[in-house]
């Protein structure tokens, strides 16, 4: 067992911790913490204990079973090869140092868990487990990543004919919506900053009752554990205010959908390899080679990006979706779209956005499986195919870059084909993951379109 993790030693660093904490919440009238993990069909699944329950769970973490890997978005239960049944238990075990007091909901507190098993083993099924270890491997080479999740969503109310009304009517973009909601908006950014999380920007977006925020990046796991926070944040403001938000990448069949779009940079000895080096817009050849790899392995990515019968609602041309296997400087119809700043800040600011990523991804296995593509890349000397520079739709057929998958099964039978991310994933995490995926794609094989948004559209 890695002896980091000293699982019910009483002089351990994680007692000590916990018993800190449990004060510290207690006198914030925390009296209950929310412990969540994010499943295979992209659901925030939780247990919650007593704050005064907080030192046993740290010490001997808190039992569920491992049968959440294998249900879907309908909450059915499909089976696979290691996971599956009745019969097995795990333990969830609190990350302290992400344990934040939620503003918007007083007197509790929130939590992400590592899955490990009866023996105090990392569980080879535990998605958070899997981006830590890919993000110790990208150090291990001497590369550190940086990550932001955007979050897009609708607001709104539930129509009885299984349809929405926005809780706003001004336009996209517009500043109307911001007077219309103004105090759903500043108590949202209140109870943001009041959890300590950094907001960088926020704006009304395109589709009607649809908003953004952005937030500073962090360390991979960081980030996707901020996009936790930051969802159920929302939600919980909204709840306040009886609305409804939704995260599900379609929330109205041909309507723009939700996509929190991954942004990252790679970072070596505080040098960012988006910047600075002798290749196209200064990329180093690192950077460049990582990015080719990235740009390479997307339909494979996409089962993990773009997982749901939803995403492939959303993922079609002319939405900023961006369907194509291509890459561009400011291009949002590229998947891949460099960010190079503002001239004189590239050298902070260089990143690059990952836009088929949407909300019924798991942001775990997102960032793990991004990861484990970029690290495979970073060395092999890869240079990226030339940019495109306008909308891909509008090129001549014979010019147009790749479509990225159009179905569950077309980006299943990539994701099982790559053998990079399988491998990274582990059998036991990945079989179960495409049994859900398979599941998903029965479930909805002959759904409407309208069917599977409403079937999805408040799940995640
Ligand atoms: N809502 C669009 C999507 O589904 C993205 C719009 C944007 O580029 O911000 O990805
Ligand atoms: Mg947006």
């Amino acid at each position: 067992m890695d002896p980091a993790f000293d699982i019910g030693d009483p002089r351990g660093r994680r007692h000590a911790r916990a018993k800190e904490l449990a004060s510290q919440l207690a006198l914030r009238h925390v009296s209950a913490i929310a412990l969540t993990w994010v499943d295979n069909a992209g659901i925030t699944r939780v247990k919650t204990v007593p704050t005064r329950k907080l030192l046993d769970a740290t010490d001997w973490g808190v039992g569920m079973s491992p049968i959440f890997d294998v249900y879907a978005v309908d909450d059915s239960i499909t089976t696979s090869t290691y996971i599956g049944g009745p019969v097995g238990d795990l333990r969830l075990y609190p990350d302290l140092d992400q344990v934040t007091a939620l503003d918007a909901q007083p007197g509790w507190a929130w939590g992400p868990v590592d899955r490990r098993t009866q023996n105090g083993e990392v569980y080879p099924a535990c998605q958070r487990s899997f981006a830590r270890r890919m993000a110790a491997a990208a150090v291990e080479r001497g590369v550190s990543f940086q990550m932001a999740f955007e979050v897009e969503w609708f607001v709104g109310h539930e129509t009885e004919e299984d349809g929405v009304t926005p809780a706003c009517s001004g336009p996209a973009y517009g500043m109307t919506r911001v007077i219309e909601l103004t105090d759903y908006i500043h108590d949202l950014l209140e109870s943001l900053a009041a959890q300590g999380v950094p907001v960088e920007q926020f704006h009304p977006e395109y589709a009607p009752g649809q908003l953004e925020l952005s937030v500073a990046p962090t360390d991979p796991v960081g980030a996707a554990d901020r996009h936790v926070l930051v969802r159920q944040t929302i939600r919980a403001v909204s709840e306040h205010y009886g609305f409804r938000a939704s995260f599900a990448p379609v929330v109205t069949p041909g309507i723009t959908g939700n996509g929190p779009h991954l942004h990252l940079s790679a970072w070596s000895a505080g040098q960012n390899l988006f910047t600075g080096g002798p290749g196209v817009y200064g990329l180093t050849e690192p950077g460049e080679s990582l990015l080719a790899e990235v740009l390479d392995r997307l339909p494979a990515l996409c089962a993990i990006t773009a997982p749901s019968a939803g995403s492939y609602l959303r993922l079609v041309p002319q939405q900023w979706a961006a369907p194509y296997q291509c890459w561009g400087r400011e291009n949002r119809e590229a998947a891949l779209r460099l960010v190079t700043g503002t001239a004189g800040s590239e050298h902070v600011a260089a990143n690059v956005e990952l836009k088929c990523v949407d909300g019924s991804a798991n942001p775990y296995l997102v960032v793990g499986s991004v990861l484990a593509v970029a690290v495979a890349g970073l060395d092999r000397g890869r240079t990226l195919p030339p940019e495109v520079t306008v909308d891909p739709s509008t090129l001549p057929e014979a010019e147009r870059p790749p479509r990225l998958p159009r179905s569950i099964p077309e980006a299943v039978e990539r994701l099982s084909a790559d053998e990079v991310i399988g491998a990274a994933m582990g059998e036991p995490l990945l079989h179960a993951f495409l049994a859900v995926r398979r599941a998903e794609a029965e479930i909805f094989a002959h759904s409407t379109e309208a069917e599977i948004a409403a079937a999805t559209r408040w799940a995640y």
